[in-house]
Order: C-alpha cells, then sequence, then structure tokens
C-alpha cells in the first residue's frame, strides 16, 4: 500500500512542501496524479478512488488558494492524522475510544463470558484498516448528576460532572475516547521537559522541543492569505531570535500581552521555515505575570483537538491530586513484585505531577525520564500482549482447512527442488507442514535474508496444498518480483502438474479473462500476481494457501481482501519478509504471527564484500568496478530517489547513466526507472538478465528485487540516505552464483556521521545485528516503513529502551492467559474489565496479520 499510494503522494508532499511554497511550479501536477492514481486503483478500492479522482479533477486549472486547498485535502484523504497544513505533525495519542457509557469497574464485576475474553471481542472486531481512516467516533456524553468540585472528583466521575472541565473540553475529551476522571488519568504524558533551564535560542534546531526566554522584538499581525491573518512574534535574547507564529488569535489580547520588550518564556516544537527557525503556536507565559511561576519539570501530553497544551495540563493536575491515588491496580501484587514494579496510583500520579526527584534528568538525550515509568510501560505492553494472544487465541478457535498430504513433505521438495534443503529451510518447513495440516488457520511469518531461500519454501507449501488438492496464491509487490516468481514457478512447479499463471496490472482483458474462468473451475492451480489479484472478480474454486511476498509493501487491507477468497473459511497465510525484524519489535509489530526464521544461507555463498567509498574515493570505485566487469560480471548501481520532482530526478539518473557509460568503455550501461511502462522495464530488465548490458541503474529500489546470478556489483549512490536494513537488503542481491559479491556503498559529500553508520555494513554480514543498529538509529516506525506496517501505537513504550520489558511483558500476557484463558478468576477480573477498556474495539487488530 506505501509502495502504491507512493506515486500519488510523493507529488502532493512536494507541492506541500513549506507551505506550498512549490505549488507554482509544478507543472502538470494534475496529469502526475491521474497516472499514479490509475496505477493505484486497485489498491485502493473503488469508492476511494472515485473520491481522490474527483479531488484531482481541474486541479492545474485552479487559482493557487483553491489549488492549495485541494492539495491540502488529498494529502489529508491519503494520510489520515498528518494533515499537511499541521506544523507539529506529533504522534497523535493512542487511547482507544472507549464505551460511551461511565465506567463502572469497580463496582459491577464483568458479565461471565462464554468463551475466551479473545474470541467475543474479536469475531466483532472490524479489521483494523477499517478503522486506520476513521476519526475516533465521538462518545455521546450526557450530564447526568450534579457537579463535582474537582478536588472531589473520582475515578468514576465522568469528566462532564467535574467543575471546571467545561462541556465543550468534555465533549472533545470524550472525542478522543476519555469520558471520566479514570479515562483522563490514562492519558499519560509522553514525555517530559525540563522548563527550569533555558536553551540559548542560537542552539535550536528543528526537531528540538525547547523552552527559551527572551525578549519580544517584533509583535504584529500580517495578512496570511485567503483574508486569514497570522501573528508574528520574535523573541530574541542574547544568542540569537526565533520567529513565533500563531494562527487563531485575538488580535487585542496579542496586543495587550506582547508589548515590544515584554520578557517571555516561549515552550514548543521548533520548526524551519526558510531560514528562519520558527515556533507555530508555542505556549508563551509573561515572566511575572500572574499565575505564572518558573516551572520545573512540565509533563507534555499529545495532542486533544481543541484543548490547549496548558489547559490540558492543568486539568490533568488537578484530577490526578484528587483522584489519582483512588485508582485501582489491577495487576497481581505478587506480579508486581517479580518484577519490581511500583503500583499502579502512585505511578499515576507521579506521571501527571513529577516532583524534581520523581525524574531522571541524566538522559542522553537531555529528556527527564520518569522513575516509574517502567510500570506504565509495562502496562502498554502487557494489555498489548494480552490483546494479541487473545486474537491468536480466537483465530486458532475458528475452523481452517486441514492440508494433508498423501506422502510426507519431504519427498513433495525432493521432487520439486533442484537442490536439497539447508536446515533452516526443513526446520521452517517442518513447522509449515504442521500449521498447514492443522485444522486451524495457519499465520505465520517467514523471516530471512534476500537469498536465504523462503521462495523455494513457499514453493514446497504450495507444492503441498497442491497435493491436497487445492490452489495457491502468491502476491508480490510489484510486476517484475512476480514475474520473476512465475518464471520460477513454472520451471519448477510445470513437471509436477501443477498450472501457474501470472495476473498482474498489465495482463491483457482476454487473457485475464480465460485466467479468471480456469480459476474457477479449478484448472489452474497457482495464482502469482501483483495486487491485480485482489479484485473482487478474482475467484478461487478452492484457495488453500495465500503466500505474501516482502510483507511490508502490503496493508493489512490486502492481506484480508486474499483472505475473503477462501471458499468455506479464511486460507491458510504464510507472510514472507526479508527485513530482518529484531525480536523485540517481531513482538509488537507481528505479535500475533508465528514466527519463522531461516537463519542461514544455502551452501556455497560467501558474503558480498561491502565498502564504503567517500566521494574522493570514487575512482577506485569504478576500478574494482570495471575489473569486475572485464571478468564477465554484472553489476547494479543503485541511484536513490532524492529529488521531490520527477523530471529533475529522472534527469540526474540520465546524468549518471552517460558518466558511468563515459567511465565504462565497452560496456552497456542500462537504465531502469521509475517512470517506465511495465513492458519497457520488461525490456530492460531482460537484455539485463541476457547479460546483453552489463550494467543496470536503477532508480526504483525495489525493482531491484530480481535474481541474476551472474551480478556480482552493487554499488549504491548516497548510499546514507538509505536505512541499514534496506542496504543489506541490496547487497544481498548480489554474489548468488558461484562468484563472490561486492557491495560498494558510495558516501555522499558530506557527513562523517553517516560514514559511521555505513561501516555497521562493513563490519558485520548479519542481517539481524545490522536490523538491531538500523532499530537503534531510526527507530521502529521509519524501520518498518508506514503506519500500514501494522506496528501498534505505543505512546510509552520504545521497543529499543525497553527491549527487556517487552520479553517479560510478553511472557506474564501468555502465562496469565494460559493459567486463566477467560480472564475470569476474581483476582483476575479488574484485569479483563482493563483490558477491555483499552481494547475494546481493538483485540483482533492483527488478524489478519
Ligand atoms: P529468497 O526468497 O529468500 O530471497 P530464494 O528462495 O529466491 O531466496 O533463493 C535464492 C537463491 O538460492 C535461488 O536461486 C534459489 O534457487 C537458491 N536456493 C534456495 N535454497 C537453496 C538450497 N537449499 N540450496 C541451494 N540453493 C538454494
Ligand atoms: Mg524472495
Amino acid at each position: 500500500m506505501a509502495e502504491t499510494l507512493d506515486g500519488l503522494l510523493r507529488p502532493l508532499r512536494f507541492a506541500a512542501r513549506r507551505d506550498f511554497a512549490n505549488l507554482q511550479k509544478i507543472k502538470g501536477l494534475q496529469a502526475s496524479l491521474t497516472r499514479a492514481l490509475q496505477q493505484a486503483g486497485a489498491a485502493l478500492g473503488a469508492r476511494e478512488a472515485a473520491a481522490l479522482s474527483e479531488l484531482i479533477e481541474g486541479l492545474d486549472g485552479l487559482g493557487l488558494e483553491d489549488k492549495k486547498r485541494r492539495v491540502a485535502a488529498l494529502l489529508a484523504r491519503l494520510e489520515p492524522g498528518t494533515s499537511a497544513a499541521s506544523p507539529t505533525p506529533g504522534p497523535q495519542p493512542v487511547r482507544r475510544p472507549a464505551p460511551a457509557k461511565p465506567k463502572t469497574r469497580a463496582s459491577s464485576p464483568p458479565k461471565p463470558r462464554p468463551k475466551a475474553v479473545s474470541a467475543d471481542t474479536a469475531a466483532e472486531a472490524p479489521p483494523r484498516t477499517a478503522q486506520l481512516n476513521k476519526a475516533a467516533p465521538k462518545a455521546s456524553v450526557k450530564r447526568t448528576g450534579k457537579r463535582l468540585p474537582m478536588a472531589q472528583a473520582q475515578p468514576g466521575t465522568p469528566l462532564l460532572e467535574v467543575v471546571g472541565v467545561g462541556p465543550k473540553t468534555a465533549e472533545r475529551m470524550a472525542a478522543k475516547g476519555l469520558v471520566t476522571t479514570q479515562d483522563a488519568l490514562f492519558f499519560l504524558p509522553r514525555k517530559y521537559e525540563d522548563r527550569s533551564t533555558y536553551r540559548p535560542i542560537a542552539e535550536l534546531v528543528a526537531g528540538d522541543r525547547v523552552s527559551v526566554q527572551g525578549v519580544v522584538r517584533i509583535a504584529r499581525a500580517r495578512p496570511a492569505g485567503r483574508g486569514k491573518r497570522v501573528f508574528e512574534m520574535v523573541v530574541a535574547d542574547d544568542s540569537g531570535s526565533v520567529n513565533c507564529r500563531f494562527f487563531r488569535f485575538y488580535q487585542s489580547q496579542m496586543d495587550s500581552r506582547f508589548p515590544l520588550g515584554t520578557q517571555v518564556v516561549v515552550s514548543g516544537a521548533v520548526t524551519q521555515w526558510g531560514a528562519m527557525r520558527q515556533m507555530v503556536h508555542p505556549e508563551v507565559e509573561v515572566v511575572g505575570e500572574q499565575g505564572s511561576q518558573p516551572e520545573g519539570v512540565v509533563p507534555v501530553y499529545g495532542d486533544i483537538e481543541g484543548v490547549p497544551a496548558k489547559k490540558l495540563r492543568t486539568m490533568l493536575k488537578g484530577l490526578a491530586q484528587a483522584a489519582g491515588h483512588l485508582v485501582q491496580d489491577p495487576l497481581p501484587p505478587a506480579l508486581l513484585q517479580r518484577h519490581g514494579l511500583a503500583r499502579l496510583p502512585e505511578a499515576i500520579v507521579q506521571a501527571h505531577l513529577p516532583t524534581p526527584d520523581d525524574v531522571d534528568s541524566a538522559q542522553a538525550d537531555g529528556q527527564p525520564v520518569l522513575r516509574m515509568r517502567r510500570r506504565l510501560v509495562f502496562d502498554e505492553l502487557l494489555y498489548f500482549q494480552l490483546a494479541l494472544a487473545s486474537t491468536r487465541a480466537s483465530r486458532d478457535a475458528q475452523p481452517g482447512l486441514t492440508h494433508q498430504p498423501p506422502g510426507p513433505w519431504q519427498s513433495i521438495a525432493k521432487q520439486l527442488l533442484p537442490f536439497s534443503l539447508t536446515g533452516a529451510q526443513t526446520r521452517a518447513l517442518e513447522r509449515i507442514a504442521a500449521d498447514l495440516a492443522a485444522p486451524v488457520p495457519m499465520n505465520r511469518l517467514l523471516q530471512g535474508d534476500v537469498g536465504s531461500g523462503k521462495t523455494a519454501v513457499a514453493f514446497v507449501a504450495m507444492a503441498i496444498v497442491h497435493a491436497c488438492g487445492r490452489q495457491s496464491a502468491l502476491l508480490a509487490p510489484t510486476e517484475i518480483l512476480a514475474e520473476q516468481h512465475f518464471h520460477k514457478a513454472q520451471s519448477l512447479m510445470q513437471p509436477l502438474g501443477i498450472r501457474v499463471a501470472l495476473l498482474t496490472g498489465s495482463t491483457k482483458a482476454s487473457e485475464r479473462k480465460w485466467m479468471l474462468s480456469q480459476l474457477r473451475a479449478g484448472e489452474l492451480h497457482l495464482l502469482i500476481g501483483t495486487h491485480a489479484i485482489l479484485e473482487p472478480a478474482v475467484t478461487f474454486k478452492d484457495l488453500g494457501l495465500t503466500i505474501v511476498d516482502e510483507q511490508h509493501r502490503f496493508g493489512v487491507q490486502q492481506r484480508a481482501l486474499l483472505m475473503d477468497k477462501g471458499r468455506t473459511c479464511g486460507p491458510d497465510v504464510l507472510v514472507m519478509t526479508a527485513t530482518p525484524i529484531p525480536r523485540t519489535l517481531a513482538l509488537t509489530a507481528y505479535g500475533d504471527l508465528r514466527v519463522s526464521v531461516i537463519d542461514e544461507l544455502p551452501p556455497g555463498r560467501s558474503p558480498t564484500k561491502t565498502r564504503v567509498f567517500s566521494a574522493r574515493q570514487r575512482e577506485t570505485a569504478l576500478t574494482a568496478l570495471k575489473a569486475e566487469l572485464a571478468e564477465g560480471r554484472q553489476a547494479y548501481v543503485v541511484f536513490p530517489l532524492i529529488e521531490a520532482s520527477e523530471k529533475l530526478e529522472l534527469k540526474a539518473a540520465t546524468e549518471e547513466v552517460k558518466g558511468l557509460q563515459e567511465a565504462l568503455p565497452g560496456f552497456e550501461v542500462a537504465l531502469l526507472h521509475g517512470r517506465m511502462r511495465p513492458d519497457e522495464k520488461a525490456e530492460i530488465m531482460q537484455r539485463f538478465a541476457s547479460a546483453q548490458a552489463q550494467v543496470l541503474v536503477s532508480t526504483t529500489v525495489i525493482e531491484v528485487g530480481i535474481d541474476v546470478a551472474n551480478a556480482t556489483v552493487m554499488m549504491i549512490e548516497n548510499a546514507e540516505r538509505f536505512g541499514l536494513s534496506q542496504l543489506h537488503q541490496l547487497r544481498g542481491r548480489v554474489g548468488r552464483g558461484q562468484h563472490r559479491g561486492h557491495c560498494f556503498l558510495m558516501a555522499g559529500a558530506d557527513g562523517a556521521e553517516g560514514r559511521e553508520r555505513l561501516a555497521v555494513l562493513e563490519a558485520s554480514h548479519d542481517g539481524f545485528y545490522v536490523a538491531e543498529r538500523d532499530l537503534e538509529i531510526r527507530g521502529p516506525g521509519e524501520m518498518l516503513g508506514t503506519r500500514q506496517s501494522g506496528l501498534p501505537d505505543l505512546v510509552l513504550a520504545d521497543v529499543v529502551r525497553d527491549a527487556e520489558v517487552v520479553e517479560f511483558a510478553r511472557d506474564e500476557a501468555f502465562a496469565l492467559l494460559e493459567a486463566d484463558p477467560q480472564l475470569s478468576r476474581p483476582e483476575h477480573r479488574a484485569l479483563a474489565e482493563e483490558l477491555r477498556r483499552r481494547f475494546a474495539d481493538k483485540v483482533g487488530l492483527a488478524s489478519v496479520g
């Protein structure tokens, strides 16, 4: 999905950048969006595609302001939650909407459940993607009783009945699922800021969240287009100045509060705006103004729309003072003791009302950390793991297909493959064969480095299913990869009488029609393709197994579509990924899947030799490249897309090809780029595969996911622009034949830092080691790609820093459910209730994958 939307998102993001500065410069935006939409069409679904199409229609003809609005609307639609206009797109708070009725957890125990906790909620829960685009539903809030002073609020008191909260605010909180005082108390700070010290303004960099103290130098409102106005205030200290901008303001209030020369403390996120550093809607306090005191450690909360940060903080402070210590702790005391965890009421109070003693300020990143944080992180992870485990349990309770071939799977593998399996492949297949034979749906993730032999394993699984008389489908992220799988499958499977077909966006209509009828008749046994195979018209006689390659490029939704194609119940699902996922991340992001790892390369491979070259060493790299070519080998040159404009990119790539061609006389250099039609791409690939071209320059990284045994060099330009895991994958593309592979990482002109990072690859060939470093450096979101990755929304926990907690939270969750699958024992009632409070609409979130 990320891949398919990319064509739409890239030009839009480019257009919106820096307050739409680029918008007037772009030519043919409408045409390129229309094209991208056509390409993405099938993946989006007809209705979404139509809605987008409507927004794109007539775009070029609009005036600038209308155009901006359209672009913003398109972005909002494609990237819900990261509105283009929002200058500080911090992570969304995660508390799920709670049921509208006030909580009664303490007083009335939950009704006994007929099934596992899991089963009831999971069955009703819509697939997670369905929720991605949906705003949190508004809980309807009715004022029932009389109002209580804040100091008397109890955990169960609805916010609407608390004096000082205000009906508007209560409603806005309710929109986030925060209805009761307790809900609000569980809305925990994302982090803390130490406001007792101020940073010199000159040191601010975009991305910082800081407080600075200075003097108001300029303060004025000015037009901001479309009849709107912006209030600009320049605040300076001895070192420099920062521009504060407000888009919602009352002129008279601003004028009276901030006359020139006023001493202020400004807190907020720093962004870059042209050459200026700016803060949009920072919190401003006038030094010496009534009620302003030097603040010490301040909790920073996620945004709640319509509730100013300061107001939210004051309110939560009051509520925590009144009711924080009254919160019940659902966790058994023994468990807390085992892991040295604080009690919940104390942790909650500390979270909202930190004293200087409650935080540890000596952190590498300078941000204070709450001492009882571990308890809160544990809770988050525990409930998350409980939800995953129960999702898994409920799925296991559903009927699934049984694939029990007449003979042992080993003999199928022997017939199918021209080589014998590695130990790791055998272990994976043992598990897969057992999953297939079991009467519950398989949901397994197969991880392994590029070239470790996952595809071979997948083929065996499909042959097993064929031996049981059922069909299989293999979903690949690009046409080239689908084609490659198809050719391999054909040569291996056809001899066993397995009939294979390839369906992509460029399959001819007549051919497609024939294919579909053959599929329905059961005459075709294996369908390989891109997202074209997800269309509703594609139906099977009896689909038994679905395999998804390169999992992270597809959304959960696509997998759900494939699962719907089963005849009686969902087919078994095997997901393959070449991105090694560090264990702690796998436990969270893929916690509901069973995981098999192929940690062994087929015999006779020597690891690819990797070397980082600086810009000055380019000649050396080219000489080494030439030497390989002279030996009759071939090379890939990967050229990252940097510019947001396709035209510029293409120009740069074309120039690269020209330069290389000059440097490599006598060899053919071919170019593969994202704007080519599939048939053009196929032709270029063919030239390279047949060694007519010796060098393949590619701007689209994924297309390099091809298997040319004679290619031994992978040269990557501007390598520091890639993630380490991505680079690791790329280098896995060479050295697959009998000759050793070489990977040249060309560092750009700037930065020792980038070089240092790249050195990880020089030092290690272990994909998991590389992935761990990558995770440390880039964080989980970046590493797994987009939010479609299924990465859970964890507010507090950090899978790197809290790795230890991830592990024991998972163990405890599984142990709890093993001892008490329905969490129905009296001592677990509160826990079950809290699980439902947190995940009511979300248990089953990962049920498809
Ligand atoms: P992946 O899908 O993990 O990238 P593939 O299944 O495509 O890996 O395997 C990479 C290459 O290694 C292919 O050319 C394949 O034929 C070969 N191969 C796979 N397993 C073995 C094995 N056990 N012994 C020898 N060669 C193998
Ligand atoms: Mg593969």
